[in-house]
């Protein structure tokens, strides 16, 4: 089944409820694989039951996660859980907090939640376990360019990440505050402006977030800086993933704004 056929056989209300605009570019999402149908909640169960039956994903994402699945087999969660940051359950699973989520990671490196998983979230994770990264944090913060690999992605990491996060605390500098605190995030002294955020993106992946409003003359200004040991943990371009992962997590949450709770939507697309 193509997007169009899928599209057909939605309720086409374009209601956004399931956070699409219109019902096409959701059905588009479901057939690559980023949505799942039951994101749609005019659809019975009878009805995803069997359009399942007919929707073949071909997705990379999929063999991509099917690989790391079996290298993370290959891991012993014991050996490596205190490394990373991660609880070691007592059926030997890991639980990971990623951006306000706790997600599970069983030995067979099944990935659940309460909740929406899109691949690229399993993906990082499987990421970051295979890592197995270890060591204590060093307390001592750099750029983005300053770590492994950071300097040649620097420009793509301004762009997507720091630019995008900048225009949501410019637009509404109050909400977006409260989003940070709500997934965690704490505001810190001793740094060169006095709006500084840390936010634990993964156990062992802190980042500070900067930010110095309009002045003036002087444009609104935004910098993420590292701990120097985050290039342990992740490479360089699943660091920028993750964070793009927050700037959408603030951006669905800013759709929300007036409800008191983290919304889960497609963090990661
Ligand atoms: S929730 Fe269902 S009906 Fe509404 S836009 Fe999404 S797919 Fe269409």
């Amino acid at each position: 089944m193509n997007p169009i056929e899928l599209y057909k056989k939605l309720p086409k209300k374009n209601c956004n409820q399931c956070k699409q605009k219109t019902c096409m570019p959701f059905a588009l999402s479901v057939i690559k694989g980023e949505a799942e149908l039951s994101e749609c909640p005019h659809l019975t169960n009878k009805e995803i039951e069997l359009l399942k039956g007919s929707i073949t994903k071909s997705d990379w994402r999929e063999k991509l996660i099917l690989s790391l699945k079996q290298e993370v087999r290959n891991i012993n969660f014991r050996d490596i859980a205190e490394g990373i940051g991660a609880e070691l359950k007592e059926d030997n699973s890991l639980a990971i907090k990623c951006i306000g989520r706790t997600f599970i990671i069983s030995p067979d490196g099944e990935v659940t939640t309460h909740g929406h998983i899109t691949p690229w979230m399993k993906i990082l994770l499987l990421h970051y376990i295979r890592m197995a990264g270890k060591g204590n944090l060093s307390g001592k913060w750099v750029s983005y360019s300053e770590l492994k690999g950071g300097m040649v992605k620097a420009f793509s990491f301004q762009r997507d990440c720091e630019e995008p996060l900048k225009e949501l605390i410019d637009r509404d500098f109050v909400q977006t505050e409260k989003i940070f605190i709500r997934l965690g995030a704490e505001r810190h002294k001793g740094f060169p402006t006095d709006n500084a955020w840390c936010l634990y993106l993964l156990p062992k992946l802190p980042i500070m977030i900067l930010y110095w409003p309009r002045e003036e003359e002087f444009e609104s200004k935004l910098k993420i800086i590292f701990d120097s040991t985050a290039d342990r943990f992740l490479d360089a371009e699943s660091i920028i993933f993750l964070v793009e992962g927050l700037v959408k997590n603030v951006e669905v949450n800013s759709k929300f704004a007036d409800r008191n709770e983290v919304i889960e939507g497609n963090t990661f697309n």
